[in-house]
């Protein structure tokens, strides 16, 4: 089991009703995309805007049946998960699972940019859904 201080914060993942909108703001603030996808499996159209020690990663949902569409008709634009980059990805979810904590992911499941994903249960870690994510070779 690899130590905590491997775990390094990767993005933070903001609920949005119009990516574009979102954009913008955070380009006044003086963020620029350095990644746009859409993922279909989970329905979102996503944009990460990356600044020193981590990223912000715009979600929109692409229907009505995706999961962050359901997250803002419950809870509004927002924080929707935090996500730490880890090396060992199923390892960790090996471990966790062995401790008793539900996984929304009990196995690691491609995420963007060719990335290894997984969600634990928010349930597990006091109400906060936290993503792990092993990054893909070259990014
Ligand atoms: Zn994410």
């Amino acid at each position: 089991m690899a130590e905590s201080t491997e775990l390094a914060l990767h993005h933070i993942g903001v609920a949005v009703r119009d990516l574009e909108s979102a954009l913008a703001a955070w380009r006044a603030l003086g963020l620029e995309p350095s990644h746009r996808e859409d993922v279909a499996r989970d329905a979102v159209r996503v944009a990460f805007l990356p600044f020193s020690g981590g990223r912000i990663e715009l979600l929109q949902p692409m229907d009505a049946a995706s999961p962050v569409a359901r997250f803002l008709d419950k809870r509004g634009e927002g924080i929707h998960h935090v996500a730490f980059r880890v090396t060992d990805l199923g390892a960790r979810l090996n471990h966790l699972k062995a401790l008793g904590y539900r996984l929304i992911d009990e196995t690691p499941r491609p995420g963007a940019a060719g990335s290894l994903v997984a969600f634990l249960h928010p349930s597990a870690m006091g109400g906060v859904l936290v993503e792990l994510v092993q990054p893909g070779e070259g990014t």
